[in-house]
């Protein structure tokens, strides 16, 4: 793959989901536009904000030269063109790979939270059947993966037909023997005993659970369920199934009739939830879904200030998790390396999710990309750790 700079086609993904992430990649095609054009390339924009607003984009962004959502064949007729006819040009190995592979599980959602409008850009619930699963974890394997991490709007629900369940695929995964596996986004209502004890057996003891608020009130409008004290209880029989978990949470903060009471039940819970860490997001109306024109607006200044001071408080939290780690003899799977003597290299514990937590920064003598060191944890910054293998 080209940088930007020498391709010939410069393809932007563009994402849908919140007014913050359109304006982004609406800006970085903008960017790619004027850089590519004024050399004589071209720009594709693909993936889901091509899916939602294909008209739009092409009235208002003509410089684009190829709009493709889901669908592939724009952008490979492009590619063709550009290489001169025939067959579309193979993507060849990429320079520099991470060490971990997002596998997604499952594409689409079946549930129909009010604020979300991944169901209408996604459309139903799908899974990825587990072969083709397999088959990418195994080639992401031979070119030096090192960490698989499972992905998709509800991987709990992950249940093919005449294969089983997630504990099934987790089993088969670690079969082919990558340092770590992760699942991300696991619905509250999908942790059963089964799959904690599947965790406990091949993954890393991290779980990702998007619970959005603690008010029964709120999370009845969000149309999730739960409240304060079923949340409790669940993170209680994770903790007990998965010794000295890391637990990452997201938070909505301003939600439509959110008011003082409920802020304060979830900040009242989010100090006695203990997390590792957790994203605070201000309730961002989206076009089509049913919280956009639900009453009782909450006020911009409000739901910001209101998600600034959760994250302090989340924070505050979180200290207690991270300075116990000090002294404990950790994993770190390291991603940046040193040459030669004693050095400073930078990498994970298994705590640390790659591209959305923390890093560990740890202090040994030659250490390389990929290698999974033991290394004493001696001191926090925020939600970074530092960390020497001797
Ligand atoms: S479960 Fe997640 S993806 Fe599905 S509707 Fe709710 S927030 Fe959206």
């Amino acid at each position: 793959m080209a940088p930007p700079e020498i391709a010939d086609l410069v393809v932007v993904n563009t994402c849908g989901f919140i007014d913050p992430a359109k304006e982004e990649s609406i800006e970085a095609l903008l960017v790619a536009c004027a850089a590519a054009h004024s050399r004589g390339a071209e720009v594709a924009a693909i993936g889901c904000l091509v899916e939602r607003y294909r008209d739009e984009l092409a009235r208002e962004l003509p410089d684009v030269d190829v709009l493709c959502g889901f669908e592939i064949d724009p952008l490979l007729g492009k590619l063709r063109e550009l290489s001169g006819g025939g067959r579309a040009p193979q993507a060849p190995a990429r320079r520099h790979r991470s060490l971990h592979t997002y596998l997604k599980v499952s594409d689409g959602c079946d549930r129909r939270c009010t604020f979300c409008a991944i169901p209408l850009i996604k459309g139903r619930y799908a899974i990825t059947p587990p072969e083709d699963i397999l088959a990418l974890a195994e080639s992401a394997l031979a070119r030096g993966s090192r960490e698989f991490v499972l992905v998709g709007q509800d991987v709990s629900r992950y249940d093919a037909p005449e294969y089983g369940g997630l504990p099934r695929l987790l089993a088969d995964l670690a079969a082919l023997g990558p340092a770590w596996i992760r699942l991300l986004y696991l619905q509250p209502d999908g942790i059963t005993d089964e799959l904690l004890a599947a965790i406990g057996r091949s993954a890393v003891h991290y779980l990702d659970l998007p619970l959005q608020h603690a008010s029964a009130s709120v999370l009845r409008r969000m149309r999730r369920g739960g409240d304060a004290e079923s949340f409790l209880a669940l993170l209680a029989r994770v903790r007990a199934a998965l010794p000295g978990v890391a637990l990452r949470s997201t938070f909505i903060t301003g939600f439509p009739g959110e008011d003082d009471v409920d802020f304060a039940r979830l900040v009242e819970f989010v100090r006695e939830a203990r997390l590792s860490v957790a994203g605070v997001f201000p309730f961002d109306p989206q076009e089509g879904t049913p919280a956009a024109s639900l009453g009782d607006q909450v006020p911009v200044d409000v739901r910001e200030q209101r998600a600034a001071r959760l994250a302090h408080v989340i924070e505050e939290a979180a200290a207690d998790y991270w300075s116990g780690l000090v002294g404990r003899r950790l994993e770190v799977l390291v991603e940046r390396g040193c040459r030669g003597g004693r050095g400073e290299g930078v990498g994970r514990i298994a705590a640390q999710a790659p591209d959305v937590d923390g890093v560990t920064y740890v202090t040994g003598v030659g250490l390389r990309r990929g290698q999974l060191v033991t290394a004493t944890v001696d001191g926090t910054v925020g939600f970074d750790l530092t960390a020497r293998t001797d």
